[in-house]
């Protein structure tokens, strides 16, 4: 099987799992042209450096590279079923088949397990997409072990996309060419996260980071089906428009970031209490905040922490969730997390659970009603949809520019 043969290398579309820190300051992103420049100067330089690199895919998946040992997941647990993604067609050691692999064998049969569960509670359509698209899931050790397999496996190891150094608990990666239109796509779980702060805590929710980093992979699926391979739902002008383009919104046609605030037709501006609660943030949510994060709740109950008194929701959101809520490039972020959350229950601990109340209390109805109607029919929400919700909406090419 050579449909990796002749990949190119694109290092501008670079996203990542629960990772990537998107250190602007939150004003610029209101910036559609600014927003806009970049993107356009990142496709530019995929098809510019669109080198071809030689690759196979039947090279490896499982075996030692740079000292990191995968092992077939059905190898290890042959009592597991064989649905994708654990598709391969014996329980060898080398049968490289299938899509999940383990990658240490300090790791544990009921993780490796949830991770091959929660992957199959996808719904059908998605979980059909993922297939389709050979994703691959790796549960690793930690981030070394990811960066070391993946730089030396083919066909990871001809893309920078699949190395990380500031992904915490998982990561994503995406590797196209846009002149064969062949596609490589893995997510990754760690067992121990990295924090910026240097430290190495065990994973709160590998269920809930399974499905984070599916719903990247998602992302990244429809972006390798689509004309334009470089442009994912998430990074799409329509996406940013359903987000958070606030001068082209109205009260009839909003943004979710006018909506939060300025309300909207048939939904009254909500309160900095109604949108963001008492939510306190997990340690990862505080890790991947940075100095702007203010580490407090919103609000105690229904009383405002009277450090927000007088800011905008969207000022809150900036302020404390950038990473997810900030608009702008990180609507990536964002969109993994409502999938996550659209998919179904992220359980206990929930790794973000400061930005899945935001979701929860449904103050992002248009963003969460986009990511809902990609995971049932793989394609954008139409317009009769967006206009019963009040929410913005894009033109049909902008989907995929
Ligand atoms: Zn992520």
């Amino acid at each position: 099987m050579n449909l990796f043969t002749s990949l190119a290398q694109t290092l501008c579309f670079n996203r990542i799992g629960i990772s990537e820190p998107s250190r602007v300051d939150g004003s610029n992103l209101r910036n559609t042209t600014l927003k806009k420049t970049l993107k356009a100067t990142c496709v530019a330089l995929g098809v510019a450096i669109g080198a071809v690199l030689g690759l196979n895919i039947s090279a490896a998946h499982a075996g030692t590279v740079n000292g990191v040992t995968c092992n077939p997941y059905r190898y290890l647990y042959p009592s597991d079923g064989t649905a994708y993604p654990n598709d391969f067609a014996t329980a060898s050691q080398t049968d490289v088949s299938g899509h999940l692999y383990v990658c240490s064998s300090t790791l544990t049969h009921t993780n490796a397990q949830t991770i091959l569960t929660r992957v199959q509670t996808i719904p059908s359509g998605a979980l059909a997409l993922l297939k389709s698209r050979s994703v691959y899931y790796f549960y690793f050790a930690n981030r070394m072990d990811n960066n070391n397999y993946l730089k030396g496996a083919a066909p990871f190891s001809g893309f920078s996309q699949f190395q990380t150094n500031t992904a915490r608990c998982g990561k994503t990666g995406y590797g196209y060419s846009t002149i064969t239109k062949s596609s490589v796509i893995a997510s990754s779980i760690f067992d121990k996260c990295s924090f910026s702060v240097g430290t190495t805590p065990p994973n709160p929710n590998i269920g809930g980071v399974t499905l984070h980093e599916s719903g990247h992979a998602f992302d990244f699926s429809i972006a390798s089906i689509s004309p334009n391979m470089a442009v994912s739902p998430s990074t799409s002008y329509a996406f940013s428009d359903v987000v958070g383009n606030v001068s082209g919104s109205t009260q009839t046609a909003a943004s979710d970031f006018y909506y939060l605030d300025s309300g909207k037709k048939n939904h009254p501006l909500p309160s900095a209490c109604q949108v963001f609660d008492s939510a306190a943030q997990s340690a990862l949510e505080l890790d991947l905040g940075g100095p702007n994060d203010l580490g407090e709740t919103v609000c105690n109950g229904n009383t405002e922490n009277p450090d927000f008194t007088g800011m905008e929701n969207t000022s809150i959101a900036y302020k404390e969730s950038f990473y997810f809520l900030g608009g702008g490039s990180s609507n990536s972020e964002l969109f993994a997390q409502l999938f996550a959350k659209g998919v179904g229950t992220i359980g206990s601990p929930d790794p973000t659970p400061f930005v899945d109340s935001v979701i929860q209390n449904g103050s992002l109805p248009c963003s969460r009603l986009t990511v809902n109607q990609y995971i049932s029919t793989q394609t954008p929400p139409t317009t009769a949809q967006l206009q019963a919700a009040y929410c913005f909406i894009p033109t049909a090419a902008d989907w995929d520019r």
